[in-house]
């Protein structure tokens, strides 16, 4: 399992970090994990084909995760060349369905997949929940931000990976993440600067500990955790492996 970085950032516009995103290869499957605006343009810089997504994960419906799916859903239809044909899944808690038909009001059945290539799975936003899709095992939780939020772990070709999308620290991450080969986590802000709903590096540390990770990545980094050395600040409470994201960075996941 590979993932690359699209995006190392969060709603603040930056050259260097785009708004939330990343993507997930096996052997079988390509997958992303949320879309914030200018996913598509990293997708482009990375050699990476938008038709060839099987699976698209959304972790909650702040606009900084979701927005580049209107613009891949009105691509799946109008962009130029031959279009894709097969079906591609779309997940994410409860209300997405509800998120998917309110585009449509607004935006008309121009972002409509034409041929039902497009079948929807929405997690539950309350309890533990599980689905498999090409694959990949896919396991949530609910995260501790705005409602609904979830964490999410994939496991696929004997690699777990857990991504923490938006949250605080909680339980329910711990726990999902545990024994982990890679936790991506979000880290929005400096030790000294915590907001709640987000987590610092020393927090990020500290649940990598706490859930027996083998590896850490940092992401989701508002500016002024670029100010700082957020790396030492997670090594002071995590002794495995710890990476700070940057936008097209790939890691392969198992080694
Ligand atoms: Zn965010
Ligand atoms: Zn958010």
């Amino acid at each position: 399992m590979q993932v690359t970085i699209l995006g190392s950032g969060t709603a603040t516009p930056s050259f260097e970090r785009n708004s939330s995103g990343l993507f997930i290869q096996t052997a079988k499957t390509k997958a992303l994990l949320d879309m914030g605006p200018g996913t598509l343009r990293r997708m482009c810089e990375a050699h990476i084909d938008y038709k060839e997504i099987d699976v698209i994960t959304l972790t909650h419906f702040h606009p900084d995760h979701v927005t580049d799916f209107i613009s891949f859903l009105f691509a799946s239809n109008y962009a130029y060349g031959p279009m894709r044909t097969a079906p591609f899944h779309v997940i994410g808690p409860t209300g997405l369905e509800q998120l998917y038909l309110s585009l449509v009001e607004i935006f008309g059945n121009w972002i409509v997949p034409s041929g039902n290539r497009m079948l929807m799975h929405e997690m539950s936003a309350t309890a533990p929940d599980s689905y498999e899709i090409n694959g990949l095992q896919v396991s949530t939780r609910p995260a501790a931000h705005s409602f609904p939020s979830l964490s999410y772990r994939i496991d696929a070709e004997e690699t777990a990976l857990t991504i923490s999308g938006d949250t605080d620290v909680s339980e329910n991450l711990i726990e999902l993440a545990r024994n982990s080969d890679t936790l991506v986590c979000e880290c929005s802000m400096p030790d000294n600067m915590k907001i709640n709903g987000h987590m610092t590096p020393s927090e990020a540390g500290s649940v990598a500990t706490a859930a027996m990770v083998k590896r850490l990545i940092l992401t989701h980094f508002y500016p002024p955790c670029d100010d700082v050395d957020v790396v030492s600040a997670a090594q002071n409470k995590f002794h495995g492996t710890v990476l700070k994201a940057e936008d097209l960075m790939t890691v392969d996941l198992n080694v």
